[in-house]
């Protein structure tokens, strides 16, 4: 259960303004797309939820509980990132076990813990497997898998998909979206890909440098643009 409320919240690299005061609130069990262009922000407004970029203005909470000063290991997130950055050495078990080992958990807990989540994402067969014997899509659900045996409260995944050819990623949309529902975990999910967001979203931001344009449902965002950009990003008739 998780809600995150974002305050006024801005950027500051140096002397230049990236992120120029975001403003929302979300609700527990949402999914969430932040869209716009390369360079807009995207990913360093991901990364200050997760606790990989200091706030240089404004505050974020979590469950009403400001985390600004929180190291990520203690904000409840689990984030999945596009290389999926598995550990190349080790097998898929191993990858999804990693994080529980770290954080101490007995071990009995987390055979179950991978046994779930592997059941889940139907990686059963390939639990003794290395990451190079993965396809593209075996290996994002590992990443996947990594994340949800931490049972976070909100799950971050920045363009997890453009790796992939596009096939697959009309598979993964779906398949990540229907994981996402069954657990119900508040997620925020960052892409450049208007199709992508549009079908994903129960509401989305949309970013055009550091600014939130707009942020709405894909239908509200498609029949009422509020900007020249967003109608053009999106593609509505205007
Ligand atoms: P996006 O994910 O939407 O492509 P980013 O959040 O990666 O955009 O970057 C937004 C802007 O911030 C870009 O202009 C980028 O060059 C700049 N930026 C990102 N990280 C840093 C950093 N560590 N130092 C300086 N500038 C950065
Ligand atoms: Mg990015």
């Amino acid at each position: 259960m998780a809600t995150v409320a974002l305050k006024g919240v801005k950027k500051r690299f140096g002397t230049v303004d990236v992120i120029h005061g975001i403003d929302m609130e979300i609700a527990d069990g949402e999914f969430i797309v932040i869209v716009g262009p390369s360079g807009c922000g995207k990913s360093t407004l991901l990364r200050m939820v997760a606790g990989l970029e200091t706030i240089s203005e404004g505050e974020i909470q979590i469950n009403g509980l400001r985390v600004n000063e929180k190291e990520p290991m203690d904000r409840d997130i689990a984030m999945v990132f596009q290389n999926y950055a598995l550990y190349p050495h080790m097998s898929v078990r191993q990858n999804m076990a990693y994080g529980l080992k770290i954080a101490r958990i007995p071990k009995p807990e987390i055979e179950r813990k991978v046994a779930e989540a592997a059941k889940l994402l139907q990686l059963e067969p390939y639990l003794d497997r290395k990451p190079r014997e993965l396809s593209g899509g075996q290996r994002q659900r590992v990443a996947m898998g990594r994340a949800i045996v931490r049972q976070p409260a909100v799950f971050l995944f920045d363009e997890p998909l453009s790796n992939l050819d596009a096939k697959l990623r009309v598979q993964m949309r779906l398949e990540i979206r229907e994981l996402q529902s069954k657990l119900g975990i508040t997620s925020l999910y960052v892409t450049h890909d208007q199709v992508e967001a549009m079908t994903m979203a129960n509401r989305m931001i949309v970013m055009n440098g550091g600014v939130a344009e707009q942020i709405g449902t894909p239908l509200e965002v498609y029949e009422r643009p509020r900007t020249l950009f967003a109608a053009q990003f999106i593609g509505s008739p205007s």
